[in-house]
Parts: structure tokens; sequence; C-alpha cells
């Protein structure tokens, strides 16, 4: 999702295959929790990642989320997990929280 709440919603199915083609969004995570999918990524790192991986169903969507970004970062948010994100000890986490906090989820504020 990006800052203004725009997002793209992957399935489970969906969610790994893209962590696998890109290789876990690796090159453009700027920030990421320890133990979970949570994490930062740059927008222009992204697209860069999107159009060197192999097709994905999503891609096209996931570009014009990154294309049309209205700041430098999106937001990765894994909603199956029950992480509370202890360990993601970085700025950014705040950053993230504040993205993609929504009223009764049950991440630490
Ligand atoms: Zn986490």
């Amino acid at each position: 999702m990006d800052d203004d709440g725009k997002e793209v919603a992957l399935d489970e199915y969906e969610g790994d295959s893209l962590f696998a083609i890109t290789g876990r969004l690796e090159a453009a995570t700027v920030s990421a929790c320890p133990d979970c999918r949570c994490r930062v990524v740059a927008a222009v790192a992204l697209v860069d990642l999107l159009d060197a991986a192999a097709p994905h169903p999503r891609s096209g969507e996931l570009l014009d989320l990154a294309d049309d970004a209205p700041t430098l970062h999106l937001y990765v948010v894994d909603a199956l997990t029950k992480c509370e994100h202890r360990r993601w000890r970085d700025p950014l986490f705040d950053e993230w929280l504040e993205a993609v906090e929504v009223p009764g989820s049950q991440v630490r504020s």
C-alpha cells in the first residue's frame, strides 16, 4: 500500500509467488521486520525489481501503485502474521505503522 492508503491486496499464493520471483523484495527493501514479511520498500526500486522479475499476475497493479505513490516508500503488510514486530527497531517502523494503522488492528502503537 502507499501513504494515501491505496493498496494492492494479494492472497496468500500471490504473496508467496511475489516474494519468490523478487527475492523476498530484498533489493527494494529499506527496512523490514526481522520476524515477518512486513516491510518498507522504495517505490523506484520496486519498479526496477518487478521489471526484472518473472511475470506475476499482479505486477501491473503493483507497478501502477509504485508509479503513483505519493512518497518514496511503499508499505508491505503481512495480513496473515500474528507478529507484533517487537524486534523491528528502526525509525522507519514508525513510518510504516503510521501508514498502515487501521482502527482495531493488533499492531502495537
Ligand atoms: Zn513483524
